[in-house]
């Protein structure tokens, strides 16, 4: 097996899935070594499965699992961040416009720290946006929202739900990097949050994720725990909205790696629908 599919196999069963990374040449990495028992298979959040289109194994994708496989059903809806409730925006005509305005801001004090500005990148057209807090050091340093670990195991997670990172827009709530990568503080997050909002409104995505609390808190201006803001769908200004865990959290704490992978299915669903 190349070391592409093992380490996606890998990364599927870290994330809940049913695909087994054996080593070794006499072991298959679709399922179970040829002569064993199947393993059994993990358990699932006590959620209605989802449909399954097109039977377990996804058209043209040999050894790996549909996505759609154990995926929970679409939740019911969350708060709603009504349009008007917003003040109105400034007047950027395209991303590249924020991102101008971005290098230049010296907002709120995190413009002391930083090396660069990190405004987001990706396609301008994109149909799911992920948004995170803050950029952390790789970020300061590249300009580049997830880059680090965290942004490695982000690009593998929308690798599995068949999103290549180049489809979608990646931010964070504030777009310099807070010291010590601590959480923005209040006023800063209200100082950037006007760059957040224009981005969102530029691309009008389909859906979006929010990576973490803080972006949530972000987003819907409500401080809940994730366990309240999981497993449903929000709406912010007329688009869904799921919260999720934070990638760099999933490094702290691989147990939630299982419920991330639901959420970012029901995110993938919500896509479809
Ligand atoms: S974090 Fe946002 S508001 Fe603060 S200086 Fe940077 S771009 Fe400006």
């Amino acid at each position: 097996m190349d070391e592409l599919r093992r380490r996606y196999l890998k990364q599927q069963a870290e994330l809940g899935g049913r695909d087994v990374v054996l080593e070794g040449p006499t072991r298959q990495a679709h399922g179970v070594a040829r002569g064993t028992p199947p393993a059994p298979e993990p358990a699932e959040a006590p959620l209605q499965r989802a449909p399954v289109a097109g039977g377990e194994a996804r058209p043209g994708g040999a050894g790996t699992k549909d996505w759609r496989v154990g995926a929970p059903a679409i939740p019911g809806p969350g708060l709603t961040i009504a349009r008007d409730l917003l003040a109105a925006l400034p007047d950027y005509p395209d991303l590249a416009a924020v991102a101008a305005a971005v290098g230049d801001c010296r907002g709120c004090f995190l413009c002391q720290g930083r090396t660069k500005v990190v405004p987001g990148e990706g396609n301008p057209l994109a149909r799911l946006v992920l948004v995170g807090e803050g950029p952390g050091q790789t970020e300061d340093e590249t300009g580049r929202p997830f880059v680090g670990k965290a942004g490695e195991l982000l690009t593998g997670i929308l690798a599995a739900i068949g999103l290549p990172r180049s489809e979608v827009f990646i931010c964070n709530v504030v777009k310099c990097r807070p010291p010590q990568n601590r959480k923005p503080l209040p006023d800063e997050m209200a100082a950037c949050l006007p760059y957040l909002r224009a981005q969102l409104d530029l691309i009008n995505p389909k859906v979006i994720v929010a990576l973490g609390s803080t972006a949530a808190e972000a987003l819907l201006g409500v401080k809940k725990s994730l366990a309240e803001l999981r497993l449903k769908v929000h709406s912010y200004r007329g688009t869904p909205l799921v919260v999720t865990y934070h990638p760099a959290a999933l490094l702290r704490n691989p147990h939630w790696k299982k419920p991330t992978w639901d959420d970012v299915r029901i995110a993938r669903q919500l896509l479809d629908a």
